[in-house]
């Protein structure tokens, strides 16, 4: 039996301004999971998600399944608007309406919008 480590990257969440390094980036949904591997048999026993500053790794743990769900939710709509099939003020709207503050200690920017964009 041995453990393996796999790493889910889920996309860009939400453009915001990083507490820790100040700089403008999108934070990236991430999911680490361990598995133990009995013969060829992998089985899950650790599943934990974040969201990840792409510039300097800060991280927010996400605890809930509802902030899961929200930050999945945040990769949909941000990579609608990165497509250019959202407006500035629909993809805003849809943000807000996620609620990113139940996770973010700070909510988004919308002058960050465009940058991220
Ligand atoms: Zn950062």
């Amino acid at each position: 039996m041995f453990i393996r480590r796999t790493l889910k990257k889920f996309g860009p969440a939400m453009p915001f301004n990083c507490l820790n390094c100040k700089n403008d980036v999108y934070m990236n949904l991430i999911r680490i999971r361990k598995w133990f591997v009995v013969l060829i048999y992998p089985i899950p026993f650790y599943s934990k998600y974040f969201l990840k500053c792409n510039t300097c790794g800060w991280t927010i743990r996400l605890t809930s399944r509802e902030q899961i769900q929200a930050a999945k939710q945040l990769c949909q709509v941000t990579l609608a608007f990165n497509k250019g099939e959202m407006t500035k003020e629909k993809y805003l709207e849809a943000v807000q309406g996620l609620k990113p503050e139940q996770f973010m200690p700070a909510r988004p920017n919308p002058e960050l919008m465009k940058q991220a964009a």
